[in-house]
């Protein structure tokens, strides 16, 4: 069989990145005690008002196809959620509904890129995003997050990286896999150079809803940039609904013709229930997202707490999300031998972050998806870990 050169483009992202997990996978399922961090996937259950609405729109029969930008309903609830944080009114028809923020991000790069097309983003970047940009033709052109400023993107470095064939920026803030979050200083800096070289931003803030201390800033609501901004978010993280596949973008309504025709050639609509569910998330879950949120928050502190004492270890606070981005430069290891010297010695599964790109090196990726107990046990292996030594005596490079 001869495959078409797309399989190319999206093929091989974020290998070393899901190299650990994979293995730690193989262990569980062999009935190792494995504990697994290293993914991003909330060990909550959909809260039970979600739940209950997916079970009463099935005895309604809510199962058929949908309008294939979305039902109006959970399109209204996006508007009134989003047109606070982005300062204006949000129309309901600025809204395409999806299978998932990666659809959304999907059907986007397809939209709006060409073959030859350049898109910068900042590194660490979320594993999919080369695929992403990759399956429209585009060249994903990276800048970095410095460790040394806590991740924190630098607008010179986006100023310095624009060529003649700069099409557009792609940010994700709060950010995966660091937890670094966008003030207002950088948000403006951003607008200002994606406004003068008359670009388009595709701002992923999937993790919008999790922040610690202070409220999310999306670069969206910025004057100006309504109109070359796509937002993308979605429910997975926010309310532990990962495997329900429901995400949204609001754009300018010229380019929503295009995404609905793409939507209606790929998957032609996201399930009624689904949808029914979701508009019952953000209108009547309140309490519980902010419960989701505080358990980020604590696990956060309590893995700060125990790995912060770890000589070795330089663990932050994140400002936002679901991860700690733990700096192990201090044990002599890189990112990818630590994660594997870890699962090997102790069985904690960490993401290295050598896999979200070059200045992620020396980092892994800790996600707080598991309940404090485990997290707590988590900590004491790892720390149990850096303090034995373990890379020279597993006899690892
Ligand atoms: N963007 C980022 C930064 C993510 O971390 C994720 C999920 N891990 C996604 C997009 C995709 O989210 P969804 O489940 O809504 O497709």
């Amino acid at each position: 069989m001869r495959y078409s050169s797309l399989t190319r483009r999206i093929a091989g992202e974020g290998t070393d990145a899901w190299l650990t997990h994979l293995l730690a996978i193989e262990r569980l399922a062999r009935g190792e005690d494995i504990i697994l961090l290293s993914i991003g996937d909330p060990d909550f259950d959909t809260p039970r008002p979600i739940r209950a609405a997916a079970e009463a729109a099935l005895e309604h029969g809510r199962t058929h196809y949908s309008p294939i930008g979305g039902e109006p309903a959970l399109r209204n609830a996006i508007a009134a959620v989003s047109s606070p944080v982005l300062g204006r009114t949000v129309d309901p028809g600025e809204i395409v509904i999806y299978p998932g923020a990666q659809a959304a991000l999907y059907t986007l790069a397809q939209c709006l890129f060409d073959p030859g097309d350049e898109v910068i983003t900042p590194e660490p970047t979320y594993v999919t995003y080369e695929g992403v940009l990759g399956a429209a033709g585009a060249t994903m052109r990276q800048i970095p997050l410095r460790p040394e400023r806590g991740f924190h993107l630098d607008p010179a470095d986006l100023e310095r990286a624009i060529t003649p064939r700069t099409r557009g920026v792609m940010l994700n803030f709060p950010h995966n896999p660091t937890g670094a979050t966008l003030t207002w200083e950088e948000a403006e800096a951003v607008a200002k150079v994606v406004t003068r070289h008359d670009l388009v931003l595709i701002s992923d803030e999937v993790y919008a809803a999790l922040t610690f201390d202070r409220p999310h800033l999306s670069p969206a609501s910025l004057p100006g940039m309504a109109e070359r901004t796509a937002v993308v978010s979605s429910l997975s993280k926010s309310h532990a609904m990962t495997g329900w596949r429901c995400g949204w973008s609001i754009t300018p309504k010229p380019l929503v013709a295009h995404l609905v025709n793409l939507a209606m050639c790929m998957y032609f609509g996201v399930a009624q229930f689904v949808q029914d569910s979701a508009a019952e998330a953000l209108t009547h879950a309140g309490e519980e997202l902010a419960a989701i949120r505080s358990a980020y928050a604590r696990r956060a502190h309590l893995v700060v707490d125990l790995l912060g004492r770890v000589p070795g270890l330089v663990v932050r606070m994140p400002e936002a999300g679901m991860y700690i981005f733990a700096d192990v430069r201090g044990t002599g290891m890189d990112g990818k031998q630590f994660a594997s010297a870890l699962l090997d010695a102790v069985g904690v599964a960490v993401t290295p972050g050598e896999g979200f790109g070059p200045s992620g090196a020396g980092h892994v990726r800790i996600t707080l998806g598991t309940g404090d107990a485990r997290l707590r046990n988590a900590c004491e292996r790892i720390e149990r870990f850096v303090k034995s030594g373990a890379l020279i005596s597993s006899g690892r490079p």
